[in-house]
Parts: C-alpha cells; structure tokens; sequence
C-alpha cells in the first residue's frame, strides 16, 4: 500500500519521466494528484441515435464500425485515421489523428460506444478524436467523468491514469479530519468515498455529496485553524493600556482627522483598554488615510510605556511611513527608527541594542523585523500595513516577539463587507469609509490604442507642467519575464519624449535597484516610470498625476484600481488612462465599471459580479490559504455550518484536526 506523500514512481504505471512532467504541475506525491479536484466534469452518460444528433452536442454513439478503416497520410507527422460507424439510424464519420493503433481496434463486427463532439452539416455527420470504447467493456464511457486543469507534459489521459492509481494505493488510508459526530450531525460522506466520487462520480448524487464533504472539510479546517489564533489570543492578556492625553497628536497633525479615522482610532484605542490583546483590521481604500490610523495607536501604546513596531512589504513604503511619521512623532519625544535589509550591519546592531533596552518607541521596517533577530524590551503593539501581503502565519511570528501585543493590520484590498467579516475570522474589522476632504475625484478615461498620439500629447503637457507619470504594461506571461515588454516600451517612449527623463523597473531587477529607481521617482528624479505591476503597492508621490495602464484588459479590476490609487495622492487634479484594444463585451463592462466608479468597494462587488469568485479569490491576495473547493462566495450556506459545527469541537479531542487545520492556515499569504 503506498504512502500518501511518498514519491510518485511508487505508483503503477509511473514511472520517472512521467513523474517528473506531474512535478513539473506541482503534483509530487500521491496525495497532490487526489486534491487536484477536476475543473468541469463530462457527462457520458447519454446514448443517442445518430439520426437525432445535432451540431456541437458531445454525447455518446453506440454503433459497429461499418468498413473497415482508411489511412490517410496528410504530411509528415498527420496521419488521418477514418472509419464510418453505423448504428440503426444512420451513419457517423469518425476521424482519429494519429492514433493509427485504433486501426486495429476497431474491428467490424464489434459494437462500440464513442463520446465526442458531435460536428452535423449537410453532408452528414462526423466526430473527431472520440473516445472509443467496446460496448462491452465500458469505462470512460456510460459515466461522469473528470476533466482536468493540465500543464505542458500532462494530458488528461496521464492526469486520469494517476489519479485512479493513487485512489487504488492510497484510498484506504485517507486521513479522516473530520470527527464522527460531525459527520453524522451534517450527513457528510466518509472521506475515501468522497475523495472516489470527487474524481470518478458513480452519480450525480455522489459527486454532489462528495463535494459537499469536501467543501465542508476545508472550510471546517479554515475555521478551526482561524480560531485557534484567536483563542490563543482570547485567553492571553494584555497590557490594560490607561487613557492618555491624545492631544498633543491631534494638535500636531497638518489636518483634521475624517470622521471614518476618528471611528477606527477609537475602536481601536477601546481595544487596546481592554486587557484582551487586540486584533483588529483596519481596511480602507487607497488613500484614505491609514497611516494615521496606526500612527494614532502608536502614539497611545508609547504614552502606555510600550513599544510599537510597524511592518511594510517593501523597504520604499517602510521608507516612506519613517520618513512621514517620524516628522510628525520625533517633536512629541518619540525615539522612531528604520529597519529594512539595506541599513548596514552596524546601523542594525544599534537598532537591535536601542530596541532590547527601550530606548527606542518605536520602530519602523520591512520583513527584516521578523528575520533579523530583533527583541524588544517591551512591545506592546505590532502594525502590519497592506496587510494582504502577509499571511496569517507571518503576522503571528511579528506578535510572537512580545507578550501578546496588540494587533493592527492595515489593508487596502477592498473586500465587501460581508465578506470581510468571514474571511479575516480572527479579526475584528474597522472600516475606513471615508475619503480625506478635498480630493478631487481621478478622472478615468478608457481608450483604444488608436488614441496614442492624444494620449501622448496630453502626457507631454502634463509633464511640462512639472508633473509625473506612471505607465504599467502587463506581464506578457504570469511569472514570466517582463524585462523586454518593459525595455522596448522604454526604448520608445525614449523616441516620443526625447528631452524626458525616463525610468523602467521590471520584475528581473534585484529588489535593491528596484528600490533604487522607484525612490528615485519618489524624490522627482524622473519624469516617467514604466514597469509591470511593481508600484502596485502602497508607493506615494503626491507629484505624479497620470497613471496609463497599457492592455487594460488582462488586469483584474481591484488590481486597477489600486494602481489608479497611486495617483490623487498630492493636490493636482490627476488621471488615469486606461488603454485597450480588446473589443469583448466583458472587457468593456469592465473598463466602464472603472470609467464610472471611485468607489474601491464598489469597484470591488462589480469585479465579483463580473468575473465570478473564483478569479477573485483566485488572485490569493487576501493572506488567506488558497482554497482548493470551497468558494466562499457561493458556499456561505455550506460556510455558516462548517463554522457552527467547528464551534462544536474542542482541539484536545481531535489533534490531528488541530493540527492539520494550523498546517493550512500557515499556508496563507504571498510574500
Ligand atoms: P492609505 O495608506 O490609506 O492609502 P495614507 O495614510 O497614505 O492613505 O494617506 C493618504 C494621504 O492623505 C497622505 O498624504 C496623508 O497625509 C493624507 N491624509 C490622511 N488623513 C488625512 C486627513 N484627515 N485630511 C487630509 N489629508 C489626510
Ligand atoms: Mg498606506
């Protein structure tokens, strides 16, 4: 009998080439092939005449071969197989390429079933490429069978082969997370019927309850690991921080706080009083102003003699926030520093010293704060920003460096209500529903690559005004190489705007010159900055005023609009252009969702509607585990359950469930 997560090649009929093509896709062990669920399913099951067939319907044909086959070499390398099958009511042309082995296989006088797609016109009737099978000895016909997401090397035969393999070796030993009386109470399958069905449905009915147990499962592990973050956090204590004087904050601040920031601050601050260590998201859209948000929390912790520590993704935005919170703190009498991977040795020696004997309040970085062996005397707060970037796990490590801290993780991915209070289930959410006063709205323009030279001219004028500009172009190919669409865009704005100064990031690039150059924009040394999708993040440059986004099409709308939230930023009226030849009746209600909309939520709820939950869920920027099942948009019957049966369970009973459900949850996150 074969292990779950031993190799491949222990299976029949893999060998080591064909191992290596599954690896290739992800899949190393037996265990990846049976949770690479299939995407659709075929219906094999209906028999029709062929006299009733129609155009473009795939279904199965009983019949005998009617003569016996021909060959037909094309070219090289094509090679036409064809053979008429008759039933009673007529006659199918069925065509084979190179697969001159069914020449033998069928044999008049033998009756066949074929499934494919049917192709009718007046000249008859044809199939090409069906699967053919004997009547008598059916098995990927008369069924529901699995279809599957493929990559180079792996075909659907090869996927089907090695899933059916791993239910034979490994079924038997499936893991059963899910607790007896769970399974009884909620009429969910056992798991080795569930895992069979899921693949090779013996029915409707048991492909429907194998998903639903399957779905539950996940979502059970979701929220059993969840909470166990939570209860690690409910039955710890906390500081009870006192009232302080916030005064001196307000007073410093160059504006008035919205009242959305004033909300947020007090939830938060009533959390910090309360003796449970708090937890709490704060989402906003772009630009709303989170920052002060965490700088007001940061202040009250350092008033409470604590320590506070706020976590970037990347070294320019942790810049940024030191650079702008310690003008506004330093005059208060709180000692900030900046830790990022490019401070020297030396520098972060000091820091580390300054941090351990609370000299410092407050400390400011990027990832470095977690990997660089950083204590602190006495921390009291950790802020996470563009909290999507980091996974469940990663936030835990950063508390893990105090005696339960506070918790304030800051996001601006929009994610409906709703939602948000399922997704982040060991979070409580604030929301930032309120743009600072005075912004002017961005004006959006959608356009076709006819309109360049306007686009152009109307870049030349923004720039002799004094103002900056971004142009992102997509990445040709997911994680692909993104460097020469970035040059040679480079290479020809350099032709348009000769006397402009213009600078190219690309995903190629170290992280450090990457840093090097975006900075460099930030502080005005450049007029335009070309990249991919690098400047997607939090970068702010109150100077640039026109964002261009190049192939509009292939971003997802919350991904358009974060990148429009780069501009608006200063006091300029600001734009962003969307360019794209794309004509598709989807596309376009998509760039006008844009055109009309500001609204990060809303922009949000419409990406939903559009593209359906799984591609939103699928961009995995939610810190969250990828889900391999479940949808939490259409699953929220089957989520609420999941959720009152985990209330149901207690870890100590079911520790392989606990710790299968923290091995999930330590998954989420993509940095
Ligand atoms: P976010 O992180 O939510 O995208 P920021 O915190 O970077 O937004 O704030 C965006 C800009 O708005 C900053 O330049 C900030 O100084 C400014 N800002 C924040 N709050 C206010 C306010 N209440 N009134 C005016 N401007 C504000
Ligand atoms: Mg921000």
């Amino acid at each position: 009998m074969a292990e779950l997560s031993a190799n491949l090649e222990t299976l029949r009929g893999i060998g080591s080439r064909r191992a290596q093509s599954f690896r290739r896709m992800g899949l190393a062990t037996p265990g990846d092939l049976l949770t690479w669920f299939p995407r659709r399913y075929e219906d094999r099951r209906n028999v029709k005449a062929i006299a009733d067939l129609t155009d473009g319907e795939s279904v199965c044909v009983r019949g005998f071969a009617a003569a016996p086959p021909t060959v037909t070499r094309v070219r090289d390398g094509l090679d036409l197989l064809q053979v008429p099958v008759a039933d009673e009511s007529g006659v199918l042309r069925v065509t084979f390429f190179n697969q001159l082995w069914m020449k033998n296989a069928l044999s008049p006088g033998t009756e066949y079933v074929l499934y494919g797609k049917v192709e009718r016109n007046l000249f008859g009737c044809s199939m090409s490429n069906p699967v053919a099978e004997r009547a008598d000895r059916q098995s990927e016909t008369g069924r529901i069978w699995p279809v599957y997401a493929l990559s180079a090397g792996v075909s659907q035969r090869m996927l089907c082969h090695g899933v059916r393999e791993a239910l034979r070796a490994c079924a038997a030993t499936l893991p059963e997370y899910l607790p007896d009386e769970i399974r009884r109470d909620y009429g969910l399958c056992p798991v080795d019927y569930a895992y069979r069905n899921i693949h090779f449905p013996e029915s409707d009915e048991a492909l429907a309850a194998a998903r639903r147990r399957l779905a539950f499962e996940e979502l059970f592990l979701l929220t059993v690991g969840l909470r166990g973050f939570r209860t690690r956090r409910e039955s710890a204590t906390a500081d009870i921080f006192r009232d302080v004087d916030m005064s001196p904050f307000y007073d410093a601040l160059p504006f008035t706080l919205t009242g959305a920031q004033r909300r947020c601050i007090a939830e938060a601050l009533s959390d910090m009083g309360s003796g449970v260590p708090m937890n709490r998201l704060c989402q906003g859209d772009v630009g709303s102003g989170k920052t002060m948000v965490a700088a007001a929390c940061a202040y009250y912790c350092i008033r409470n003699n604590k320590q506070a520590v706020l976590m970037a993704p990347t070294e320019l935005l942790a810049r940024q926030h030191y650079e702008g919170l310690s003008a506004l703190l330093s005059p208060l009498g709180v000692r900030v520093a900046l830790l990022t991977g490019s401070v020297s040795a030396k520098d972060k020696r000091g820091i580390r010293q300054r941090a351990a004997a609370q000299e410092l309040d407050f400390l400011i970085g990027t990832h470095a704060l977690i990997s660089g062996g950083v204590e602190f005397g006495s921390l009291g707060l950790v802020v996470t920003d563009e909290q999507h970037r980091f996974g469940v796990a990663q936030r835990g490590a950063l508390a893990a460096k105090g005696h339960s801290p506070h918790v304030l993780v800051m996001s601006a991915t929009p994610i409906p209500r709703t939602l948000a209070m399922t997704l982040y289930g060991d979070l409580d959410v604030s929301f930032l529903d309120e743009l600072p006063p005075g912004r002017r709205k961005i004006l959006t323009y959608a356009v076709s690559g006819d309109y360049r030279p306007r686009v152009y001219a109307f870049l030349e004028k923004q720039m002799s005004e004094g103002r900056q500009i971004y142009i992102v172009c997509p990445m040709v190919q997911e994680g692909g190489d993104d460097r020469k669409a970035v040059t040679e865009y480079a290479s020809e704005l350099r032709r348009v705007f000769p006397a402009r100064r213009i600078l190219s990031v690309h995903g190629r690039m170290r992280p450090k010159d990457k840093e090097a150059v975006m900075s460099a924009f930030a502080s005005g040394d450049g007029d335009m900055l070309i990249s991919t999708t690098v400047i997607e993040v939090g970068i702010d440059v109150p100077n640039a005023s026109v964002m261009v986004v190049e192939n509009a099409e292939r971003f997802g709308l919350s991904q358009l609009h974060q990148l429009r939230g780069r501009v608006g930023r200063g006091r300029f009226q600001s734009y962003c252009i969307l360019i794209s030849d794309s004509r598709g009746d989807e596309t376009r209600q998509r760039l006008r969702v844009m055109v009309t909309t500001s609204d990060g939520f809303r922009v949000a709820e419409e990406d939903l509607r559009i593209r359906g939950p799984g591609d939103f869920f699928g961009e995995r920027q939610h810190g969250l585990p990828p889900l391999k099942i479940a949808n939490l948009c259409t699953d929220g019957q089957l989520l609420r359950e999941a959720q009152s049966a985990a209330e149901a369970v207690s870890p100590e009973r079911y520790p392989e469930t606990a710790r299968r459900a923290a091995e999930m949850v330590s998954q989420g996150g993509t940095a």
